[in-house]
């Protein structure tokens, strides 16, 4: 479902991304962990061409995503994204959040819209606060709704940049419970978080990333049980 080859991003001289290659089948759940600065935002982002590539190649469903006369909206459609701070419309409701982007880029009916936006709603647990504005909501409640949002518009992968670093525990325990949710019903997933239990309970794959290189990826039991790297090894001492 996607697939990087030796993807290398510079900003400026700055190299973020070095040589990095992953492959995620349909359905997988693959975990990112790694100090700050490590290239995992950027290496999100890439996937969602968010960030251009200066070496490499990324596909998506076969598809090459960096690929001339490649329809780069009908690909990012397939690919939804969720932020550390949320981003919602501030301006708009919830409803309004999740209908906007479906009717304007899918072309789909308003009411057709509205009828998908309250049913990813119930299953985020607000379905009760489809009219509230973001600012109304707390953290916890606002990702469910960035969440819900990104599923309306039905796409195969996720990716997930650090989703509950902004919250206090409880919202972190509600939010994770979402996305528990959502990778048992087989979405392909790529979550960049320090989250170790959901790493361990969740992953097919955890890659831990270092000064813009793929260090390490392997099994959750493997991998906090026997890392081999010896950063690896450093930084899982110093988060566990
Ligand atoms: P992480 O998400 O692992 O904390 P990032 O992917 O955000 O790391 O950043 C990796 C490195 O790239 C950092 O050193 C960061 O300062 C740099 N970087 C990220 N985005 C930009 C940008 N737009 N311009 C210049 N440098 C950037
Ligand atoms: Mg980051």
């Amino acid at each position: 479902m996607i697939r990087l080859h030796r993807v290398t991003k510079y900003f400026g001289d700055f190299r973020a991304l070095s040589e990095v290659s992953l492959d995620v089948k349909a359905g997988q759940k693959v975990v990112i962990l790694g100090p700050s600065g490590s290239g995992k935002s950027t290496l999100l982002r890439t996937i969602n061409r968010l960030e251009s590539i200066n070496a490499g190649t990324i596909h998506i469903d076969g598809r090459n995503l960096y690929g001339e006369g490649e329809d780069i909206n009908r690909i990012r459609m397939e690919v939804g994204m969720v932020f550390q701070n949320f981003n919602l419309f501030r301006h708009k409701t919830v409803l309004e959040n999740l209908t906007l982007a479906p009717i304007k880029l899918k072309k789909m009916k308003r009411e057709q819209a509205e009828t998908l936006a309250m049913a990813l709603l119930d299953k985020v647990g607000m379905r009760d606060r489809a009219a509230h504005f973001p600012v109304q909501l707390s953290g916890g409640q606002q990702q469910r709704v960035a969440i819900a949002r990104a599923l309306a518009m039905e796409p195969k992968i996720m990716l997930f940049d650090e989703p509950t670093s902004a919250l206090d525990p409880e919202m972190t325990s509600e939010v994770l419970a979402v996305m528990m949710r959502l990778a048992s019903e087989g979405m392909t997933m790529v979550v960049v978080t320090h989250e170790m239990g959901f790493a361990r309970e969740v992953a097919d794959t955890v890659v831990f990333m270092d000064a813009g290189a793929i260090v390490e990826a392997s099994s959750p039991h493997r991998f906090f049980t026997s890392p081999e790297n010896p950063r690896t090894r450093n930084f899982l001492k110093q988060t566990l």
